[in-house]
């Protein structure tokens, strides 16, 4: 197959939120956000598919406790991680997904290994962690994932009653609330597009939840007659909005830009009260990353391979 490193696009989120100007400078989170994107960037430039791109990316995301997602994710009503994570390749359809794992060390290799090493699609929870264990992948206790700071922010959650189900419209919205989500979308120089996308999903969401991260065409998705793209955000304004369905159509069926189909179907989750963004790469190489939270934590390198990083609208990248 014909390369061309030119075609090369890569894109990354740490999640959807909002952040009180007055927050401290999230160097950290920039510094990994970077990091990241540089590493997958250089292995599409040497080569690379846009497939393992992704799933690099969302591994060493998952890794990250600065993000919700693997260790760090946030925590259930229960107390306990579930963790979503889907895959998507762009050639052929490729997809494979987990919802509700608790022991696996990374999500988005058994969604890989879903994809590529089973007949399905979609696995949850223990019948998750068997496909798991009898493919041999890296299993830990669900203690390994858990971090103070998401102890804390379940003990607010419950203090204040509030679970991510009550976002349910503008007044509602809790300024503290933070998402988190990572994802990852690439464009590899024989053209081809791949997404990834891994969470722990909501804050004292109710045990057995899961969100749109897990749903092929909802949260993550990709077709290289169109986009590839991963969603951040309340799950199920974006499960409802059949966001990455909704924005292939538009760019199939409709004719739409990258940039005009994301934005229709952000807009149709506002309409379902949900909040949050998405990072999009199309067949023709167009990147966008809109949100309509207060923030989305991004990293992305585009035409000229240089790595750029932003959290807020107005960051200079
Ligand atoms: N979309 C994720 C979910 O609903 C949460 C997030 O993006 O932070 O599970």
């Amino acid at each position: 197959m014909k390369t061309d490193l030119s075609l090369i696009r890569f894109a990354l989120h740490g999640g959807a939120g909002e952040l009180p100007r007055d927050a401290p400078p999230q160097d950290a989170q920039r510094a990994a956000l970077r990091a990241i994107a540089t590493e997958a960037t250089a292995l599409l430039q040497a080569g690379g598919s846009a497939l393992d791109a992704v799933t690099r990316a969302v591994e060493q995301l998952e890794q990250c406790p600065l993000f919700n997602a693997g260790i760090g994710a946030v925590l259930n009503r229960d107390g306990l991680p579930e963790l979503d994570a889907a895959i998507a390749r762009g050639e052929d359809r490729g997809t494979g997904a987990v919802a509700g794992v608790s022991r696996v060390a990374s999500p988005i290799r058994l969604a890989r290994a879903i994809m590529e090493r089973t007949p399905h699609v979609l696995f949850a929870a223990e019948g998750a962690e068997r496909v798991a264990r009898e493919l041999g992948l890296p299993m830990v206790a669900p203690a390994s994932f858990i971090i103070p700071l998401r102890l804390e922010q379940l003990a607010a959650a419950k203090r204040s009653g509030s679970i991510a189900l009550d976002h349910v419209d503008d007044d509602d919205i809790d300024p503290d609330a933070a998402f988190g989500t990572v994802g990852a979308v690439a464009r590899d120089a024989q053209g081809r597009l791949a997404a990834a996308t891994s969470t722990g999903g909501l804050t004292n969401k109710l045990p057995g939840r899961i969100g749109d991260t897990a749903i092929f065409a909802a949260g993550t998705f990709a077709d290289d007659t169109s986009c590839a793209l991963s969603c951040t955000g309340t799950g199920e304004a974006f499960i409802r909005a059949a966001f990455g369905q909704a924005v292939h159509g538009r760019m199939v069926w409709g004719g739409m830009s990258l940039d005009d189909a994301t934005q229709a179907a952000l807009d149709d989750v506002r309409r379902h009260h949900g909040r949050g963004g998405c990072i999009a790469i199309g067949r023709d190489g167009a990147l966008t990353l809109p949100f309509n939270a207060g923030v989305l934590y991004r990293a992305w390198a585009g035409s000229d391979g240089r790595i750029r990083v932003a959290i807020r609208r107005d960051d200079a990248e």
